[in-house]
């Protein structure tokens, strides 16, 4: 046992939950000089930060509910600073690139609802970019784009991370900036006092003004503790990965994009199989298939490895933020878009814990919309 035992540890605050959401919340308030202390469950936990695909994507989003859009624009737009940031803070290079991005259409039908959805999106937002291409425009765009696409919208402010490097990045920062990690460390109970949390673990307690509940698909039970709210569900999605092949493609597209070290990364489904995080043949294979028609050159490259991983998905798609109505000082801030939405994770909730205002997007994301009839469509 450590000097730790029997010890009471005392801090500005606690979050709960070591993946990319609590390590980039946990990441700005360490940055703000708050005393930051992270429980993370270990290595039998399910953890979306893992297994996810790196897009840091906007294009589509919030189309039924802008203020969404907004929150994921306000994140993209504060990438690159935000990569800066990490580097700096970390010397690890997350591989941010944002040259916008692609996503392929494969009938007429498809390329009508893509349009009609963006076109939604820049009626309600105003400065909305977008582009839609037939597939000779495409083609100019992507050589070796394959004849069964017939179309791709195109948005300028879409990008991809090595999401990997990211949470290393953010666990490197968020520590020299002072946050310390506590792992193998599985939260079940938290005691409220006015003015305090206290979560037990064995021996030791851990007290702070502030608990953050960034617990991913554990966030149910923990946040009916703190009189919040917090339905999540898993989601699962299956990725491929292939050997390394020649640079071929710039951009990141919604199904297909090839990582800074050379491989290529495939996927999108989505299935909602409780908490079984493994591979179908089934879905593997229509992956693949969408992939070759896609980019034809992939036909001959091999593939070397595959895996499921689970989305942390609330019932209508959309983010969870919110402050305890009963319970001051308890947050929850829940996502399926943790890599897009790092850099505002960090950089706009994290005052707002410390006491700032909560950023003008988030009124509609408290977990309490679920207790209504009140649901919005499902969001990707
Ligand atoms: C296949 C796939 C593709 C994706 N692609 C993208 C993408 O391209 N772009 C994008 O923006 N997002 C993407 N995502 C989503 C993104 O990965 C998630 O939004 C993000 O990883 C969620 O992070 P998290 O920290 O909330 O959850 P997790 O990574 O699941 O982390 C939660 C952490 O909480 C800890 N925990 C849980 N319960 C407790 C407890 N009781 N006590 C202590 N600790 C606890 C666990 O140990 C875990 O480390 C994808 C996800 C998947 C699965």
């Amino acid at each position: 046992m450590s000097q730790d035992t029997h010890s009471v540890t005392q801090s500005d605050v606690i979050v709960i939950g070591g993946g990319l959401v609590g390590t980039a919340v946990a990441y700005g308030l360490a940055r703000s000089g708050a005393d930051t202390r992270v429980l993370d469950q270990g290595d039998n936990a399910f953890r979306a930060s893992r297994g996810n695909f790196g897009l840091v994507w906007v294009q589509g989003k919030g189309h039924d509910l802008p203020d969404y859009s907004r929150w994921t624009r306000s994140s993209a737009v504060r990438w690159s600073g935000f990569a800066e940031a990490l580097m700096a803070d970390s010397g690890v290079d997350v591989q941010l690139k944002q040259p916008g991005g692609f996503h392929m259409c494969f009938s007429d039908e498809e390329l009508r609802e893509r349009q009609s959805r963006l076109q939604t999106l820049q009626d309600a937002l105003g400065d909305y970019p977008f582009q839609m291409l037939d597939a000779a425009e495409l083609k100019a765009r992507l050589p070796l784009i394959g004849p069964a696409v017939v179309g791709a919208s195109y948005t300028p402010q879409d990008g991809h991370v090595n999401p990997l490097k990211l949470l290393r990045a953010l666990h490197t920062s968020a520590q020299g900036r002072g946050a310390r990690f506590h792992s193998g460390v599985q939260v079940d109970r938290i005691d409220c006092a006015p003015g305090e949390f206290r979560v037990r673990v064995g021996q030791r307690q851990f007290v702070a003004p502030r608990v953050v509940l960034a617990a991913g698909l554990g966030n149910p039970g923990l946040a009916q503790q703190v009189g919040l709210h917090a339905p999540v569900a898993p989601n699962r999605g299956q990725v491929l990965i292939s050997e390394r092949v020649k640079p071929f493609l710039d951009y990141p597209t919604i199904n297909v994009r090839q990582t800074d070290e050379g491989t290529v990364q495939l996927g999108d489904s989505m299935e909602e199989v409780g908490f079984d995080d493994g591979t179908s043949t089934q879905v593997l294979a229509a992956i693949a298939r969408r992939g070759v028609s896609t980019f034809p050159l992939l036909r001959d490259v091999r593939l070397i490895r595959a895996w499921g991983a689970l989305r942390v998905m609330s019932p209508d798609g959309f983010p969870i933020y919110q402050q305890s109505p009963t319970h001051p000082g308890a947050f929850v801030v829940t996502c399926h878009s943790g890599v897009t939405l790092a850099a505002a994770h960090a950089l706009r909730i994290a005052p707002w814990i410390m006491g700032g205002a909560m950023p003008d997007e988030l009124s509609v994301f408290a977990g309490d919309r679920f207790l209504t009839d009140k649901v919005f469509s499902h969001a990707h």
